[in-house]
């Protein structure tokens, strides 16, 4: 039988398990203590937990299941971390240094279905999704890396960006959201925490009906639905008008500012045109919308599409701010170190599909 991933679980869910094993209710908190504070790895080194309990514990939990395989680091500081899971599967996951603090970019799935035209993740098809535990863990992790250099240093903000598109997770990416921000756990505070999604327009609302003060991120890369869906075929489930009555829904029940995502790709989306246009399809939600411009990170494999020049993103920029859209550029992290999302993990995989032929 394969354990469970402790880190999957809610306090909730952790209580209630201990009292159907006929512990007490406040052992979760204990637990939580070691697991999330004092950040053992092992439950023996749990030492206020009576030994009935910690042998539970061992019967049906484990603390760790990724395994680091790669660890890249870049001259910023940005260091991309690649783990081995249980069985064998790769995932990536990002530690991003800003002036604000240290963000953790995480993996959510095993590849991507969603199969956007531009990106290194849906070269791979989805081959399962991560249980929550599993996306825990990569926090997890990235935090004993800061223990064991010792400088007291706290992982702050959470960007749910790696591989995979996170509400086609969406159960384990709830369980994942409860877990890092509740105050007994990691205790991340929501509102640093961003959630990325090409676009699952039901999703949008079931997210915005939980009452988190989680941020959302929409990948809208285009403004018309013909090169929406030229560059990403999801449009075609869920077109623009759609993804606007659910990004409505979501600033009507919950009043934070989204964040909408724009690669700008090199003679496709990057015209002063496409520029007026998304200034049109954002001017009623302008309050409540962010624009930021994301320059291409090139991918060898998609070599149909190229960064944009200086002089266009820039022209793109001041397009949207006279129009009254608030935007920005996206500064860049990590580019010496296949840093677009997937990259590492699909040069790995090649590299072991070489050593196995
Ligand atoms: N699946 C989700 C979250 C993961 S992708 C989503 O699509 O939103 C996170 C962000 O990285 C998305 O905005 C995605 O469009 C962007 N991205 C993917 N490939 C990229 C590349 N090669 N260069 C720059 N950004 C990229
Ligand atoms: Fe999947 Fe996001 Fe990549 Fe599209 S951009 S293929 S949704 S990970």
């Amino acid at each position: 039988m394969v354990k469970q991933s402790i880190y999957g679980l809610t306090i909730d869910q952790l209580t209630e398990w201990l009292l159907e094993q006929g512990q007490k209710k406040y052992r979760a908190e204990q637990i939580w203590d070691w697991l999330y504070r004092k950040r053992v790895t092992n439950f023996s080194d749990m030492k206020n937990i009576n030994k009935e309990c910690l042998q539970l514990l061992e019967e049906h939990f484990t603390i760790q299941t990724l395994k680091q395989s790669v660890k890249q680091e870049s001259a910023d500081g940005t260091i991309k971390f690649l783990f081995e899971m249980q069985d064998g599967n790769l995932i990536e996951t990002v530690l991003m240094s800003f002036p604000y603090g240290l963000s953790v970019c995480v993996t959510t799935q095993v590849g991507c279905n969603i199969g956007c035209s531009f990106c290194a993740s849906g070269l791979l098809r989805k081959n399962r999704d991560l249980n929550s535990g599993e996306i825990v863990e990569q926090i997890m992790k990235v935090q004993q890396h800061l223990d064991e250099k010792g400088n007291d240093e706290r992982v702050s903000h959470i960007v749910v960006m790696g591989i995979g598109e996170p509400f086609d997770n969406y159960h384990n990416l709830m369980s994942f959201l409860r877990v890092v921000n509740h105050p007994k756990g990691l205790a991340i505070g929501a509102r640093h925490i961003t959630v990325s999604t090409s676009g699952l327009a039901h999703k949008i609302r079931d997210f915005a009906d939980e009452n988190l003060q989680v941020n959302l991120a929409l990948s809208l890369h285009a403004p018309n639905d013909e090169l929406r869906t030229q560059i990403m075929k999801i449009n075609k489930a869920f077109p623009i008008e759609k993804l606007m009555a659910a990004l409505d829904y979501y600033l009507e029940r919950n009043n934070r500012r989204v964040t909408i995502e724009y690669i700008l790709l090199k003679d496709v989306n990057d015209h002063v045109e496409e520029a007026k246009q998304l200034a049109k399809l954002l001017q009623d939600k302008r309050h409540l919308t962010y624009v930021n411009l994301i320059p291409y990170n090139p991918v060898n494999e998609h070599i149909q599409y190229e960064r944009s020049e200086h002089k266009d993103i820039m022209a793109f920029y001041d397009t949207l701010k006279k129009n009254g859209i608030q935007c920005g550029v996206r500064h860049e992290q990590g580019a010496d170190i296949d840093a677009a999302c997937g990259q590492l993990r699909s040069k790995q995989i090649k590299k072991n599909q070489a050593r196995a032929i």
